[in-house]
């Protein structure tokens, strides 16, 4: 496996979390590259939304899955002198059926693979899955739709769904593991600081640090929401746990690639990480 720790050490500027034309993403892999090369990136890794097994506009196809391993290697052709470019997935754990443990996700060449709740199940119907990771509107709507506003079973859902998937494992980077905190906070205010919410934070940081996975800060929401992924109130807890961070910017844009890395850095090192 790549050494993450290394390259965290080096100093030297990475982004291992990026979605292009494959999945949600708003640019085409190459002008991310020629961005990455422009500001002086030496690491740059692709982790497209994998695909899964419903319809989705934020997932890619599964019949685009060589598409994007063929465009990878031309850029690693033409820019491979420049740039160290990875290819990776983002991969969606649905159930045990579907996450990073299934033999797909293990089978296919990737350097390695973060994976990611993005969806729970409906709780009318339990074989619709409900995307919870959009903007807080649509958020408000499925709570009422699709789980009845019940606001803490959606949150353990979250959380319960991402410690099956550690369990299960078949990847390297836990991706952004507080997610639901955002639109949840925005649900019902403060209810990140509720007893039983931080327990299943603290159950799944338990299962993270079982499983030796590398934790990203994710700096997507920083520059619009003011909170990284994990929360700040977090970071002591994080500094428990003696493994590589990566800070990865979940860039959808090329102008986005190194948003609120510097921030992100100085509130880590305020916590001594
Ligand atoms: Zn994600
Ligand atoms: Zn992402």
């Amino acid at each position: 496996m790549l050494n993450f720790k290394e390259i965290v050490e080096s100093g030297k500027l990475y982004n291992f979390h990026s979605h292009t034309q494959f999945c949600d993403g708003r640019a085409e892999m190459e002008k991310f590259v020629v961005e990455a090369i422009n500001e002086g990136f030496s690491y740059y890794g692709f982790s497209p939304h994998s695909p899964i097994p419903f319809p989705s506009p934020c997932n890619m196809s599964e019949k685009d899955v060589p598409v994007f391993f063929a465009e990878y290697r031309r850029l690693v052709r033409d820019y491979g002198d420049k740039i160290q470019l990875y290819v990776a997935m983002e991969i969606d754990y649905i159930n045990r059926e579907w996450g990073p443990a299934i033999d797909y996700f293990r089978r296919l060449p990737l350097d390695y693979r973060i994976g990611s709740v993005h969806f729970i199940p409906s709780f009318n119907d339990k074989d619709q899955y409900v995307d919870i990771d959009g903007h807080f509107d649509s958020f408000k709507e499925k709570m009422r739709v699709f789980f009845d506003n019940d606001i803490e079973s959606v949150v353990k859902s979250f959380y319960h769904q991402s410690i099956e998937m550690i369990e299960q494992g078949g990847f390297d980077i836990i991706g952004h593991f507080d997610k639901i905190g955002h639109n949840a906070g925005h649900f019902r205010e403060g209810i990140e600081l509720e007893d039983w919410y931080i327990k299943l934070v603290e159950d799944t940081f338990a299962a993270i640090m079982d499983n030796n996975l590398i934790i990203e800060v994710n700096t997507k929401a920083l520059d619009k929401h003011q909170r990284t992924f994990p929360n700040e109130r977090l970071f002591k807890m994080l500094k428990r746990y003696d493994a590589p961070l990566l800070i990865n910017s979940d860039a959808h844009y090329p102008e986005l690639i190194n948003a609120g890395r510097g921030q992100a850095k100085k509130m880590l090192a305020t916590y001594g990480l």
